[in-house]
């Protein structure tokens, strides 16, 4: 989800790299699951989480819909999945009674991601460190690629940076017509192509989304 705000208010005015170090270390959370409540339909899902998600529970995107783990919603103008948050806490599906993740492993980007957030730019994108955010305030530095710990970060950054400007311009080509049936067909493709489709778990993702996208 995008937020048209100024960098300035919401971070420490500094752009990070994943060889960067950040303070962004908040211990495993000790305690607190802040961020797993209450958050709307915020964490949104791309390909490589719903691939993540599929070797984690075994489950795939459908099967999660259906056990109301993961919604679908339109943003800015495009139908995409994210975490589904219920009940009067308005809890994520994975946060058990103790306060932690179930699938902590295959959490998906945005939850690996918090305290930071990714600021685009001339067609590629680097972290900001998001302030008034985490209850944590003796936060250590940590590097980000170790904060992310995701493998082969190169494809992961490429990966996400693709994907954002691919939804980018998809945006761009609905914008103004969103109830029109050219956008309803292409919501549908996307998201059967990218998302309902199940991934192959034995498969390394890269190769999947590559034909995917190829397909498209
Ligand atoms: S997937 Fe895990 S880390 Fe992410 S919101 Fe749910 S419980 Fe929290
Ligand atoms: S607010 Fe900070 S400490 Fe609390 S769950 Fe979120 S990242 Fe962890």
């Amino acid at each position: 989800m995008k937020r048209n705000v100024s960098l300035s208010e919401i971070s420490d005015g500094r752009l990070y790299g994943e060889n960067d170090m950040v303070r962004a270390d908040c211990h495993g959370c000790e305690g607190c699951f802040r961020c797993c409540v209450g958050m709307g339909n915020s964490v949104i899902l791309d390909p490589y989480d719903v691939y993540r998600l599929q070797c984690g529970t075994g489950k795939t995107l459908p099967e999660l819909l259906a056990e109301e783990k993961v919604e679908l919603n339109v943003v800015d103008g495009m139908i995409l999945p994210n975490l589904k948050m219920a009940g009067k806490e308005e809890r994520c599906g994975f946060l058990n009674a103790a306060g932690r993740c179930d699938i902590y492993g295959s959490r998906p980007g945005i939850c690996r991601l918090f305290p930071l957030g990714r600021y685009y730019e001339n067609g590629d994108f680097r972290y900001f460190l998001q302030t008034g955010e985490c209850r944590e305030r003796n936060r250590s530095k940590v590097k980000v690629s170790k904060w992310l710990a995701i493998p082969d970060r190169d494809r992961y950054h490429e990966f996400v940076r693709r994907w954002h400007y691919y939804l980018n311009d998809l945006e761009k080509k609905v914008a103004g017509r969103e109830d029109s049936e050219a956008a309803k067909e292409l919501n549908l493709f996307l998201l059967q192509c990218f998302y309902l489709t199940p991934y192959d778990t034995e498969q390394n993702f890269y190769e999947q989304f590559e034909r995917r996208f190829a397909a498209v």
